[in-house]
């Protein structure tokens, strides 16, 4: 199984097509160009740029929606200025039109990459021009994407939009490459097209044409050779799942009632706005280091306060818990002066960075209370990293001192084993199972050779979720989860059968827990918790628990 980036979700089973070949631009040392054969070298070249764009021209008149504007905007990327007098420049000087327009692309595609991600994704509408005006000067083929016979799966480095607004969905039923971001053209267009697609996928370049695959674009995984009947269950699922997560409207519950917030995770007040005109009811964990991690500086209090204040606003009476600062780690702020560790994942990270930077706690307590008095609304909070009820409590004391209603997150094993202690000081817990499973496994959660210990369906990680759900069962407090566990539809029926209350996850993932929750008994979530729990591994967890919900 391989590794990529979800970028359209859903499943698909099929062999893989690759686009034709790209012309090679010979860059070895050539003759220059006599002094006369130069006016006429540039001729060419512009007959052959025009060429290019009136065939994307034309093909834009016949395509519909974004497919027609990507192929226009190619169109007049293909007689762009800024590369075609480069190239003329270079063929004055005695270049060859093939190797001007490749050394003028490759000048441009380099400033453009050092720009950063969006432009960088802008690199391949150019080497798509380079590629095509090359071929024209040469006489060959225009390169391109295959008319394939039966339903393929278009694997390739990054496509060039072109190639992806001619795609006919009933052939090509999902798109997988190696580079490329979430954000490129590749996406878009298969978003467009309704097909599953997978970007930045680690060793796709090695699979050969006509290979049969599995592409889930809701896990990020592109599955080589796989069974042929699990496959074909797993596309069957995939396509009821995705109908009824489109018809999901919220708000969460069992099929028989039992209520369990359905909440979005974010990161600014972007995504915050994004995510409230999806179905969430609130938002579970908004990260709030993540507006930080490019600050040399820490934001004074009224920054913060504005910055918070976008998330607030944008859900209004909705619940919104903010997570204060959680740096260190994999995520290291500059502003909090992070000590040389050699372990830093058990190091000074989340809550224990307050102990290093007097006030800074503070400040980000009274910024969030600034929000909430701007805006007019109330807040929860909770400290990341909790690892006794001392912490609890003192981070506890200082939001309230704020008039804050205050909670904690259980990511260390010790929190959850003494879950009831700290629950005499907070009004909330929430489970970050991505961490709680990287610490109960003692598995390093970016380590892709440890994914089966990352697993947050570990029997021990549930374990764990249960003594925490149970001690706020007891004294009648919340307990929600708000790590990657929660956007799993099934486990995410499993943490309701283990007694957690709310359930928080990207909003895109959201519907699709929604509608899986809306589909089972809360007595099947509870057989379902209890088969997991029983087992020793994480792969009988899962079949167990799928096993009790069908
Ligand atoms: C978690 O650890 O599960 C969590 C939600 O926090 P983060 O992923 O930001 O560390
Ligand atoms: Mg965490």
């Amino acid at each position: 199984m391989l590794q990529g980036v979800p970028a359209v979700g859903g499943v698909q089973y099929a062999p893989v097509i690759r686009p034709g070949a790209r012309p090679r631009v010979d860059d070895a040392p050539i003759a220059e160009l006599a002094e006369p054969e130069r006016a006429g070298e540039a001729e060419r070249l512009l007959a052959a740029s025009a060429a290019v764009a009136d065939r994307l021209r034309a093909r834009a008149a016949h395509a519909t929606g974004v497919a027609s504007e990507v192929l226009a905007t190619t169109a007049q990327l293909a007689q762009d200025r800024a590369w075609l007098r480069d190239a003329q420049k270079r063929i004055e000087a005695g270049s060859p039109a093939t190797q001007a327009v490749g050394g003028a692309v490759d000048k441009i595609a380099e400033a453009l990459s050092k720009a950063g991600d969006l432009m960088a994704e802008r690199v391949t509408d150019l080497r798509d021009i380079r590629d095509r005006v090359i071929a024209e000067l040469s006489g060959l083929p225009e390169p391109g994407v295959p008319v394939p016979d039966r339903p393929s799966i278009l694997c390739a480095e990054d496509l060039a939009p072109v190639d992806t607004a001619g795609l006919d969905a009933s052939l090509v039923v999902a798109l997988a490459t190696s580079l490329g971001g979430p954000t490129s053209h590749t996406a878009i267009i298969a978003r467009q097209l309704g097909i599953p697609c997978v970007v930045a996928v680690d060793g796709l370049d090695e699979v050969p044409a006509g290979t049969m695959i599995m592409v889930d674009g809701t896990l990020g995984t592109v599955t080589v050779s796989p069974d042929e009947e699990e496959a074909t269950v797993a596309v069957a699922t995939s396509q009821r799942d995705a109908d009824l997560a489109r018809q999901w409207t919220g708000p969460g519950r069992t099929a028989d009632g039992h209520l369990v917030a359905v909440l979005a995770n974010v990161q600014d007040g972007a995504a915050a706005r994004l995510a409230a005109q999806s179905p969430a009811e609130g938002v579970g964990l908004f990260r709030t280091e993540l507006c930080f991690l490019n600050r040399d500086t820490e934001p004074d209090v009224d920054e913060q306060a504005r910055i918070y204040g976008e998330v607030l606003e944008a859900f209004g009476d909705r619940k919104v818990v903010v997570r204060t600062l959680d740096a260190g780690s994999d995520k290291p702020l500059k502003f909090a002066g992070h000590p040389d560790e050699a372990n830093p994942a058990l190091g000074v990270r989340g809550i224990r960075i307050a102990v290093g930077n007097p006030g800074i706690l503070t400040r980000q307590l009274q910024g969030i209370a600034d929000a909430a008095r701007n805006t007019g609304t109330t807040p929860w909070v909770m400290a990341p990293m909790i690892a006794t009820a001392a912490e609890a409590k003192a981070f506890a004391d200082e939001a309230r001192s704020m008039g804050l209603t205050p909670g904690v997150m259980i990511e260390v094993p010790a929190a959850a084993l003494l879950a009831d202690r700290i629950l005499e000081h907070v009004d909330f817990l929430s489970i970050g199972t991505n961490d709680l499973t990287q610490y109960t496994m003692a598995a390093d959660r970016m380590s892709a050779e440890l994914a089966t210990l990352t697993d947050p369906w570990q029997p021990a990680v549930l374990a764990l979720v249960a003594m925490a759900a149970r001690a706020g069962a007891a004294v009648g407090k919340p307990v929600g989860v708000c790590g990657e566990a929660a956007a799993d539809p099934a486990l995410a029926c499993v943490l309701v059968g283990l007694g957690v209350t709310s359930l928080s996850a990207a909003a895109t993932a959201i519907a699709g827990v929604g509608a899986r929750l809306a589909q089972v008994t809360l007595a099947q979530c509870q057989a379902a918790a209890e088969a997991a729990l029983d087992t020793a591994t994480a792969a009988d967890a899962r079949a167990a628990a799928m096993a009790a919900l069908s």
